[in-house]
C-alpha cells in the first residue's frame, strides 16, 4: 500500500513543508511536489510531520490501578497497595484488556512505540499485534511469586520462550529484572548468562531509600551490583537513575548504557529528580517514559516530555536546560532501528499534528511549540510502520468504546465510580 502525505511541515532530516510517500512499510520518498498515484492521500496542510514518539518505560495493565493508591511514597505505594492488588486482579485477561487501553491511550499523544515491563506479556505482545503499535515487552523477573510466575527461574524461561514465540520486527522480547532491591545477584547473574543480546530493562535508583536498602543487603549502589553482574551494556535501559553518583554515571557512560527518566512518576511518588540533563551532557543515551498508570497517571508522553523539560531548568545547573529541540530529539527516539527519525529508507513511523488549536496559533517555532504548547488533543494522525493507525483523530478498525468499557466493567470490582 502507498501513502502519500502532502505538504506537511516536516521535522526530520530536512526541514521544511514536504511531501512524504511511503511504500509498504519504508518511507520511500521525502520531496516537494510528489505526484504520485496513492492508494491514500493525506492533506497535511496546517500540520506539522514528525517521527511518533516513544514511551520507554511503562507497565500496560496498570490502567486498572490509576488512582486507586495516590499520595503515598514509593514503598508504602508498592508494598501495601500494588503487590497486594496485583496478586488478587492480575490475570491474563486483566493483563490483555487493560494493557490495550493504555495502547490506546499512548497512541492518542503520538506515541508509536512502548517499552514494557509486567506480567502475563504474551497477552501484551498479542494486544499490541492487534493494535498494530510497536513494543518491547519483558516479563517481569522478581525473586518472588509474582502473577505471572512462581520464581525467578520461571521468568527467566518464560522470556526465552517469549522470544521464540512473538519476536518480530514490531515486538521485541526483553529480559525485564524488576530491580536490584527485589532480585539477588544470584538470579542477576543468570539473566546475564542466558540473554545473549536481548534488550535488558530494569529500574535502577529510583529512590533514596532504595538505594539504601541495596547497599545494606549487596554492599553496593544498584547500578554497581547491575555492572558487576553482567548486565550493564549497550542493550541495557535503566530506568529512573534519580539517584546516581559520579561513579553510576561513569558506568553507565563507559558502557554506552540507556537512561530512561520517568519524570511525572518520580515527582508523584517525591522520589526526586533524575539528573539527566548532566548525563546528556556526558552523552548518555537518554529515552523518556510514562510509567504505569498507577503512578502518573496518565499515558500522555506530551505531558512526559514537557514536565521532562521544565524540572531540569530548576534543577540542573543550566537554566537553560532541556531546551526545546533536546527535549524533542529526547521523546523521538526509540530502540526500534531505523525509525525515530523521518529519513528515506527508514520506516514510516510517524505522527501528525494538526495545527488547529488556539494553543497552536502563532508557531515561531515547531520544537516550541511540542515542547511548551502543544497536547495530546493536537495529534490527529499516527502511521506505525507504514499503518495508519489513527486517523484524523479516530481509529481505523478498532472499537475504542468497547476496551473502554471492558476496564470499566473490571474496575468496578475494585470499587471504582466510573
Ligand atoms: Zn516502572
Amino acid at each position: 500500500m502507498k501513502i502519500l502525505i502532502k505538504n506537511g511541515y516536516c521535522l526530520s532530516e530536512k526541514e521544511g513543508v514536504f511531501d512524504i510517500l511511503i511504500d509498504g512499510k519504508t518511507i520511500q520518498r521525502i520531496e516537494k511536489n510528489i505526484v504520485e498515484n496513492a492508494d491514500e492521500t493525506i492533506d497535511a496542510k496546517e500540520s506539522i510531520v514528525l517521527p511518533f514518539f516513544c514511551n520507554a518505560h511503562t507497565h500496560l495493565a496498570m490502567s486498572l490501578f490509576r488512582g486507586m493508591a495516590d499520595d503515598l511514597s514509593l514503598m508504602d505505594w508498592l508494598n501495601n497497595h500494588i503487590f497486594p492488588n496485583e496478586a488478587k486482579y492480575v490475570n491474563k485477561d486483566m493483563v490483555y484488556t487493560c494493557s490495550k487501553l493504555s495502547m490506546l491511550e499512548m497512541i492518542r499523544s503520538g506515541t508509536g512505540c512502548f517499552m514494557d515491563m509486567y506480567f502475563f506479556e504474551e497477552e501484551v505482545a498479542k494486544a499490541a499485534l492487534e493494535i498494530g503499535i510497536k513494543g518491547i515487552i519483558g516479563e517481569g523477573i522478581l525473586d518472588f511469586p509474582t502473577p505471572g510466575a512462581k520464581s525467578a527461574d520461571e521468568a527467566i524461561s518464560k522470556t526465552l520462550s517469549l522470544k521464540k514465540e512473538f519476536a518480530n520486527e514490531n515486538i521485541k522480547v526483553s529480559f525485564a529484572p524488576h530491580s536490584t532491591y527485589t532480585l539477588s545477584v544470584e538470579s542477576l547473574m543468570k539473566i546475564a548468562n542466558v540473554k545473549e543480546d536481548a534488550i535488558v530493562q530494569t529500574h535502577a535508583g529510583e529512590t533514596k531509600k532504595e538505594v539504601e536498602i541495596v547497599l545494606k543487603d549487596k554492599g553496593k549502589r544498584p547500578i554497581e551490583v547491575l555492572n558487576d553482574a553482567g548486565l550493564i551494556d549497550s542493550k541495557t535501559y535503566l530506568a529512573h537513575c534519580v539517584e546516581t553518583s559520579a561513579k553510576d554515571m561513569e558506568i553507565i557512560k563507559s558502557k554506552n548504557s540507556n537512561v530512561i527518566n520517568v519524570p511525572q512518576s518520580n515527582l508523584k511518588l517525591a522520589s526526586g529528580v533524575a539528573p539527566i540533563y548532566e548525563m546528556m551532557m556526558k552523552n548518555i543515551n537518554i529515552f523518556v517514559g510514562t510509567d504505569g498508570a498507577a503512578s502518573n497517571n496518565n499515558q500522555d508522553i506530551i505531558e512526559e516530555l514537557r514536565t521532562m523539560s521544565l524540572i531540569q531548568k530548576v534543577t540542573s545547573d543550566n537554566e537553560k536546560a532541556l531546551n526545546a529541540k533536546e527535549t524533542f530529539d529526547i521523546a523521538t527516539n526509540t530502540p526500534f532501528e531505523n525509525s525515530g527519525i523521518l529519513k528515506e529508507g527508514f520506516d514510516a513511523d510517524i505522527a501528525i499534528i494538526k495545527l488547529d488549536s488556539f494553543e497552536s496559533v502563532p508557531i515561531f517555532n515547531p520544537y516550541s511549540y511540542i515542547a511548551y504548547a502543544a497536547n495530546s488533543r493536537d495529534v490527529a494522525t499516527v502511521i506505525i510502520g507504514g499503518k495508519i493507525i489513527l486517523k484524523d483523530r479516530e481509529f481505523v478498525n478498532i472499537d475504542e468504546e468497547k476496551v473502554k468499557c471492558e476496564v470499566k466493567n473490571l474496575a468496578k470490582k475494585l470499587g471504582a465510580l466510573f
